[in-house]
């Protein structure tokens, strides 16, 4: 399995799992539990999760999916909501979060999104919650180039460790200045809907005839070109959610292939 380092060294598998949806339905609850231990049995030991997601729903399927494996082997990810982010309720949610999923630390604590809570509180809470144990680092989420800026000239704000984006073939924004000023300072790029959600952000580009001749070529699925194409990237880890082991790995295999430098441009 490719693997990415972040700024504090850490070696972190460079295809993870989302879990956007996971934990929704009982009936299926089983099967994703299963697909999540398809994919950490399978090398990508990294989950995304979120106290959103699901309203912590997402948090206790991941903390059933993990029970039987060692902590040290696996990196969970969890986001605080913006309203959350600070002195008055970022303890609480992160309290929520390890108690969902049964754990005493997460391997790193994103901001969501940016809101109304100035980074600098956000950062200094973080601080703490590294200090108490309760995290062992801390990122953020959706924040574009001038938010970046800001957060790295604020006292400890060279602590972030990712910025989790959108990125995917029919979506290259990140490209033209945010990705390659992370790069600069060896801060990955968490790339969340690397699949379109099944193609349905971009059907055009999901179902285009260049997809379709690659994945012919390749003897893969569109889906799998698509993954493909975003594990290739330099610096950025993959979280690509599924509730179904055959996607699961399908999306393992994803990671073995080798796209050329044309089908990757
Ligand atoms: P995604 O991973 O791009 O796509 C998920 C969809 O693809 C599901 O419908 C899944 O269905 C399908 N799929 C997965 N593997 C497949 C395969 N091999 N073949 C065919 N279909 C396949 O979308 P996403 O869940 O929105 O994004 C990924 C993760 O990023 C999320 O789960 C979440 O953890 C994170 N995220 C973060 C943010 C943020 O603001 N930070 C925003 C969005 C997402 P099956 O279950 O049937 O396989």
């Amino acid at each position: 399995m490719k693997r990415c380092s972040l700024p504090d060294g850490t070696s972190v598998p460079a295809l993870g799992l989302g879990t956007w949806y996971l934990g929704e339905k009982k009936p299926l609850e089983q099967q994703e539990i299963t697909a999540l231990r398809v994919g950490i049995e399978g090398g990508a030991a990294l989950i995304d999760t979120a106290e959103m997601y699901g309203d912590g729903q997402s948090e206790l399927l991941v903390g059933k999916a993990i029970a039987p494996y060692d902590r040290e082997g696996l990196f969970l990810i969890s986001k605080v909501y913006p309203w959350n982010a600070g002195k008055r309720g970022i303890f609480d949610a992160c309290e929520g979060s390890l108690r969902r999923l049964g754990t005493e630390y997460l391997d790193l604590y994103l901001l969501h999104w940016r809101g109304s809570i100035p980074l600098a509180e956000t950062i200094s809470c973080m601080q703490q919650l590294k200090a108490q144990g309760k995290i062992r680092r801390w990122g953020v989420s959706n924040l574009d180039l001038h938010e970046m800026q800001q957060l790295l000239r604020l006292p400890r704000g060279g602590g972030c460790q990712a910025d989790e984006v959108l990125f995917h073939l029919g979506s290259r924004g990140i490209e033209y200045d945010l990705w390659p000023w992370l790069r600069e300072r060896r801060i990955p790029v968490i790339a969340y809907c690397p699949l379109m959600q099944g193609g349905s952000l971009r059907r055009s580009v999901a179902d285009s005839p260049v997809v379709r001749d690659i994945a012919g070529r390749h003897g893969i699925t569109p889906m799998q070109v698509l993954l493909a194409f975003v594990l290739q990237q330099e610096q950025v880890i993959a979280i690509p959610r599924s509730g179904n082991p055959a996607h699961v790995r399908e999306n393992l295999a994803a990671a073995e292939i080798v796209l050329t430098p044309a089908e990757r441009s």
